[in-house]
């Protein structure tokens, strides 16, 4: 899916938001700046969230309630060690009935179960290639 700019971004998250179910894991790779906190925005806007969707790069989770659907959007880019995700009570997150997006996947390797849905986006120029897997 070939993505224009930020505000196709915002619409393909809308889309993608229809495809979620309570309990998914979902993993959003590429660069700096690919428009992987974009695409988790309009995801969430898309399932009605009104209010503001930052980028959790400093205190790694922002949650987020929609419609009593507990969402966890994690950033694990200043992650120093695989570890600190045990301590920071990862395993309580990924719980049958939340629905994680997470940020830097790679960051949490050997930790982290295998995701139900893969979003990895490619940087050309201005443009976006999004590829969307399900698993
Ligand atoms: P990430 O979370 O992957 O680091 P962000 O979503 O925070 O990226 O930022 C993406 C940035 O790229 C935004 O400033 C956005 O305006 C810009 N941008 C430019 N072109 C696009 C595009 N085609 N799709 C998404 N974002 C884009
Ligand atoms: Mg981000």
């Amino acid at each position: 899916m070939i993505i224009k700019n930020e505000q196709e971004m915002l619409e393909a998250g809308g889309k993608l938001a229809q495809q979620l179910q309570p309990g998914m894991l979902v993993f959003l790779q590429g660069d700096l700046g690919a428009g992987k906190t974009t695409l988790v925005r309009g995801i969430l806007r898309g399932l009605g969230h009104e209010g503001s969707v930052k980028s959790p790069t400093y205190n790694l989770v922002e949650p987020y309630t929609i419609k009593e659907q507990a969402f966890f959007h994690f950033d694990l880019y200043r992650l120093m060690d695989v570890e600190e995700l045990e301590y920071m009570g990862m395993r309580d997150y990924l719980n049958k009935d939340s629905i994680c997006f997470i940020e830097w996947p790679d960051k949490g390797e050997g930790f982290l179960p295998e995701p139900d849905l893969l979003l990895d986006i490619k940087i050309d120029g201005s443009q976006r290639e999004l590829i969307v897997s399900e698993i």
